[in-house]
């Protein structure tokens, strides 16, 4: 059997991070992954979540199983953060929320209603998009279509294109990989379109808190959520909890009534019977946990408004330096992207120079982590661009 496996495509993320590990260069620098690293590039746990853990620890819970949409109170926390405090008419009374594998999880089993509702169904996803939309959605079995992100008027002319029942996936905030999201009114336009012409939209929300503050971050899925009768979120803890390898996200259905929802639950948690069974409880025993504790909320809040203060200080020295070097106009876009990733603008070869002659890895694409270097080698970062810009 194993003779007929043609060779599988490379995944290009892990690619580069394997040819970062095999550059000897001290002055080596890994943007390539979306994990955030603090001032010593170490990528920390946060000191609630270590808290929540010994507290776990002490308690020592039962291990045994949890239901097929595992931890209830976790599904109730993430309803609450990302819908917010909304009265019995609000959104989360008309909501049902499924533990899940991280964001990908949550993803997936989001793809996999869509697609037993509606086989076939078009799922729009932007251009550029996450690395993995496209392959969790066309593993799903929907077909793709692409809109365009950067331009906002091109993206509503091409989202003038979705027809009824179409599914439209949106980043919430802090768009990977581009670090721009839509200005308050064109989200208005997404909603206004999504009622008149009966699409869904389907927001991936995976760097809540790491923008303009968890609030402001939430503010355009919240909309969203009052104002379009259906609606599909897709949750991740991995980044604003510092979670990536307890796996910890939430897949949430928006029904146009309590009533709508009947059979949304259990389609998902047939979804999650047919790949998984049951997520993985520590991440979401730990993120309850937090929510749920006044104190340790404060302080989860905290780390993580520190952790966004961060990562703009690092994106505005870096403005600073390449305006500095002359090079205005590439600080200017710079300037209007937020959150965790930054999309240079260079051509993939100059992305390929940059690695070659200074040792400063993103995607070819070029997008880099904002997050990933220390402020006292933003200079050297901001030299390498201007290097191959000059060249
Ligand atoms: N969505 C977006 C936009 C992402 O960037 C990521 C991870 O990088 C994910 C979803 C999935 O995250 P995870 O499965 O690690 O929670």
């Amino acid at each position: 059997m194993l003779e007929l496996l043609l060779p599988p495509p490379v995944d290009p993320l892990w690619d580069l991070t394997e040819a970062f590990g095999a550059d000897t260069r001290p002055e080596r620098l890994n943007l390539v992954l979306g994990v955030y690293r603090d001032e010593s590039g170490a990528t920390p746990v946060m000191a609630a979540v270590r808290e929540a853990e010994i507290r776990l620890a002490e308690r020592s819970a039962s291990k045994e199983y949890r239901g097929l949409s595992g931890n209830l109170a976790f599904n109730r926390a993430m309803l609450s953060m990302v819908l917010g405090p909304d009265g019995p008419d609000g959104p989360a009374e008309r909501a049902v929320a499924v533990q899940t594998v991280a964001g990908s999880g949550a993803l997936r089993l989001l793809a996999d209603l869509i697609c037993r509702t509606r086989p076939g169904t078009t799922v729009w996803i932007s251009d550029p998009a996450y690395v993995n939309h496209r392959p969790i959605m066309e593993a799903a079995g929907l077909t793709v279509r692409t809109y365009r992100w950067l331009d906002q008027e091109g993206m509503l002319q091409d989202l003038a294109g979705a027809r009824r029942d179409d599914v439209v996936l949106l980043q919430g905030c802090c768009h990977n990989p581009t670090g721009v999201d839509p200005a308050p009114d064109a989200w208005e336009a997404l909603a206004e379109m999504a009622v008149r012409d009966g699409w869904v939209p389907f927001v991936d929300l995976a760097y809540h808190g790491l923008g303009d503050g968890l609030d402001a971050d939430l503010a355009a899925t919240r909309m969203l959520a009052q104002r379009v009768p259906e609606v599909l979120l897709a949750i991740s803890c991995s980044k604003n909890f510092g979670l990536y390898s307890d796996r910890t996200g939430c897949a949430v259905v928006i029904g146009a009534s309590r009533a709508s929802l009947r059979h949304a639950e259990t389609a998902l948690q047939n979804a999650a019977r047919t790949q998984y069974s049951m997520p993985p409880e520590h991440g979401a025993a730990v993120v309850t946990a937090v929510w749920e504790d006044a104190g340790l909320q404060a302080s989860w809040r905290a780390e993580l408004d520190a952790m966004r203060h961060r990562i703009s200080a690092n994106r505005t020295a870096l403005v600073e330096q390449l305006a500095a070097l002359g090079r205005g106009a590439e600080a200017d876009v710079l300037a209007r992207q937020k959150g965790m990733f930054s999309m240079l603008p260079l051509s993939p070869e100059q992305m390929l120079r940059l690695r070659g002659r200074f040792a400063v890895y993103g995607t070819t694409a070029g997008r880099v982590n904002i997050a990933g270097i220390g402020l006292d080698r933003i200079p050297c970062l901001a030299r390498g661009i201007a290097g191959v810009l000059e060249e």
